[in-house]
């Protein structure tokens, strides 16, 4: 039986990349996680499908990684590697400098923002990714032999551009990778973060001492500020909650649809007004799918037209297409939030996300 026929074997052997050992930067670490959210959300019908996946797309969600990590904990830059500042590491820093005074917005606000040197960012991460990452991903340690079980990596380890793009600018799971990966993400997704914040722990021990809890820093669904979003839902939607329709007054939240623990969707599609009962009894539980439905239902022109008043990024098709990897991938017992105090198990197996 090879990986692809056994979803198991692959979440075993990814587990393994944790294992093995000393890792010297955080960027394999990256990848996989990049690839969780990317298998979510293009989670095939067909689940022996082969799901290919875009490698500039790859490169945002690392890019997207590392934004909100690079900005200083209590007021020092966390190494993420042990050999002083990667390419990676500097390129988003250069880019981040490049948006003074707004910094803690998201990269998608960047990219509007300062569109040439984004660009340029992603050209330096995209071919660094193509070098080391993406290429050492499927061996442990230093080792040499490994098997691919992911996709073929006989190609990368060229950071030429005419290599990528002859190669589609795509890397291809193999039949049944992408659908695995889907379903393994709600239990690798958090094994992966937490081996980073121990590799960022470890790697920062001169100023972090015994010191807090980073994972927060690293993780949190705070790392940009969601204080612009909430105005407008507010003007527009009225300062009433979401999910029960009281009326909020004070302790008004912010509530992201889909957990941000599950997709890391900070877009206006993805943003409710929530009253701080719900808000914090729903938590980071699967809403029931209406929940998601009616977020959408607002409407794709008009979260468009919302979030780009205040440049900020919609995802109406990001959250779309994850509800749908989210929905299908989770088993008929998965625990759903419909309301304060009523959590029940997802009805029905063959669950289809009705859009
Ligand atoms: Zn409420």
């Amino acid at each position: 039986m090879t990986a692809s026929d056994d979803p198991l074997a692959v979440g075993q052997q990814l587990v393994a990349i944790l294992d093995e050992g000393r890792r010297t930067g955080t960027y394999k670490l990256a990848v996989a996680v990049a690839l969780l959210d990317l298998a979510v959300e293009q989670v095939p019908a067909d689940p022996a499908a082969v799901v290919s996946i875009n490698l500039g797309q790859l490169t945002e969600r690392v890019m997207d990684l590392y934004w909100g990590q690079l900005r200083p904990f209590l007021g020092s830059d966390l190494k993420q590697s042990t050999d002083g500042r990667s390419v990676l590491l500097g390129a988003v820093a250069g880019l981040r400098a490049k948006v003074p005074g707004r910094r803690e917005v998201p990269l998608e606000t960047a990219q509007r923002l300062v569109p040439h040197e984004y660009q340029r960012c992603a050209d330096k991460v995209l071919r660094f990714l193509v070098r080391y990452p993406l290429k050492r991903l499927q061996r442990a340690g230093r080792s040499d032999t490994h098997e691919c079980f992911l996709y073929d990596d006989s190609w990368l380890g060229s950071d030429s551009v005419t290599v990528i793009a002859d190669h589609g600018n795509q890397v291809e799971l193999y039949p049944g990778i992408g659908h695995a990966l889907a379903r393994l993400a709600p239990l690798l997704k958090p094994a992966f973060q937490l081996a980073w914040v121990h590799d960022v722990q470890r790697m920062n021990k001169a100023v972090l001492g015994n010191e807090p809890d980073i994972a927060h820093h690293l993780f949190g669904a705070d790392r940009v500020s969601l204080a612009r979003p909430a105005e407008i839902l507010v003007e527009e939607f009225g300062s009433v909650c979401f999910y029960c329709a009281s009326v909020v007054t004070k302790h008004r939240h912010v509530d992201h649809v889909l957990p941000w623990s599950r997709v890391p969707l900070n877009g206006l599609s993805n943003l409710v007004i929530g009253c701080r009962r719900c808000n914090s009894d729903k938590s980071d539980y699967l809403p029931e799918p209406v929940h998601v439905a009616r977020a959408l239902d607002r409407g794709r022109e008009r979260l468009q037209g919302l979030a780009d008043s205040i440049n900020w990024p919609s995802q109406f098709d990001r959250v779309d297409s994850a509800a749908r990897g989210l929905y299908s991938t989770v088993t008929a017992v998965t625990p759903v939030w419909h309301a304060p105090g009523r959590i029940e198990p997802l009805s029905r197996i063959d669950f289809v996300w009705p859009r």
